[in-house]
């Protein structure tokens, strides 16, 4: 099953691709986590996209779509893959259309209202490797530190709220119009709820 999340900053993209990639047993890709650890390891791609992502724009197509083509080819990938914050605009969905292994089955769409993405954004917190929190949804069991790994969490830096609203616009001029071009692929899931009920709610959409 080839799946792409689609949705504003904050429907919980991230939560809810992981937990769905571990149910099908597939890999679950994220632009943002790979981006991100180009930035933590001093890449030059890193050093490219850190001041784009602090203000919460796009980062160039060229850029993002070289590292996820790679990625979709690897043999993890064959037999299916959760894009995750991928494609951000038409022109990245044109090309992963043209991709041998950019064939896509199904969209799911998490729908929230804005009020509730800033509420969400506002509290989440996430540790190096990539666990997200949210100081009152889903609180680690020691403050501040990682349940998983015992790093300390903190606030992205494109979190904060300023950022979060340049996020939004980014998402209705440049990503919103991927409705209109996956059109009947499309499954829309309502991002509000429990993290259970949505995840099941995606397991019933994608496999009717
Ligand atoms: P995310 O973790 O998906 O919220 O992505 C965080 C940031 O990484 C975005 O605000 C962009 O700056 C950048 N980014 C992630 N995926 C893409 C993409 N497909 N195209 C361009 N920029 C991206």
């Amino acid at each position: 099953m080839r799946l792409i999340f689609l949705g504003p900053p904050g429907a919980g993209k991230g939560t809810q691709a992981k937990r769905v990639a571990a149910a099908l047993g597939v890999p679950h890709i994220s632009t943002g986590d790979m981006l991100r650890a180009q930035i933590a390891a001093g890449t030059a791609l890193g050093r490219q996209a850190d001041g784009v992502m602090k203000r919460g724009e796009l980062v160039p197509d060229d850029l993002v779509v070289a590292i996820l083509l790679d990625r979709i080819a690897a043999d993890d990938a064959a037999n299916g893959f959760i894009l995750d914050g991928f494609p951000r605009n038409v022109r990245q969905a044109q090309i992963l259309q043209a991709d041998p292994d950019g064939r896509i089955d199904r969209v799911v769409l998490l729908v929230i209202d804005e009020e509730e993405v800033v509420r969400r954004i506002s509290g989440r917190r996430c540790c190096p490797e990539g666990h997200i929190y949210h100081i009152d949804d889903q609180p680690p069991l020691k403050a501040n530190l990682c349940d998983e790994d015992g790093e300390l969490l903190v606030q992205r830096p494109d979190d904060a709220e300023d950022v979060v609203l340049n996020r939004l616009s980014v998402y209705h001029a440049s990503t919103e119009p991927l409705i209109g071009f996956y059109g009947e692929r499309i499954v829309e899931v309502d991002g509000s709820g429990s993290p259970d009920q949505i995840t099941r709610h995606i397991l019933e959409a994608v496999r009717a």
